[in-house]
Formats: structure tokens, sequence, C-alpha cells
């Protein structure tokens, strides 16, 4: 990477120049109006990203809770018996993932 001399800034520019110039003034300037298109749509968008924001900021603490009542019904599971799943050598509780041995 090093051996690379640094160009000083004419030789950088007329290169650049070059690059630009490959495309004729009629495809350069349809591009441009679609990025300014591009640039209308993502203002469009903003107003909505923001309320987005504030809906998932609004769900996280329901969601925390939900989480925690979960996990003390897990940790609490009385293995209801619509969870239940017989696999042949054991019952699986589906809620939570317990695998119960069953005497037969
Ligand atoms: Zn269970």
């Amino acid at each position: 990477m090093g051996r690379r001399k640094l160009l000083d800034e004419d030789q950088a520019k007329k290169e650049l120049d070059s690059i630009t110039k490959f495309s004729d003034k009629n495809q350069r300037l349809a591009w441009r109006r679609k990025r300014n298109r591009m640039d209308d749509l993502l203002k469009k968008m903003e107003p909505l990203n923001e309320e987005a924001l504030k809906v998932i900021l609004a769900k996280q603490p329901i969601m925390d809770e939900i989480e925690h009542v979960r996990q003390q019904m897990i940790k609490e599971c009385v293995h209801p018996r619509d969870y239940l799943v017989h696999k042949g050598t054991h019952v699986l509780c589906k809620f939570c993932r317990s695998k119960i041995k069953v005497k037969s």
C-alpha cells in the first residue's frame, strides 16, 4: 500500500474528471434527477422513521414485562395439558421445554 505515491491535486482532479466524462451529459443529468428523487423519497421517509422509533420505544417496556412474566411462568410451569406432546419415551412440555419421564 505504501508503495503508491500520493497524487498531486491537479493530477487527481484530472483523473476524476476523465471518469465523469465517460458518461454523456444527458446520462449524467438523468442520473442526477434520480438522485434528487431518491433524496426526496428518503426525506418523505424521515417522519415515518421517527414514528416507527416512537412505536418501538413504547413497545419496549411492555415487551420487557411480557418476557418477565413468561420467565416466571416457565419457572413455575404446571405443564398444562394442552402444551404436552407425547414423544414415545417421554412427554415434552412445549411451554417450558421440559422433558418429563413417564412411568409405564
Ligand atoms: Zn411445562
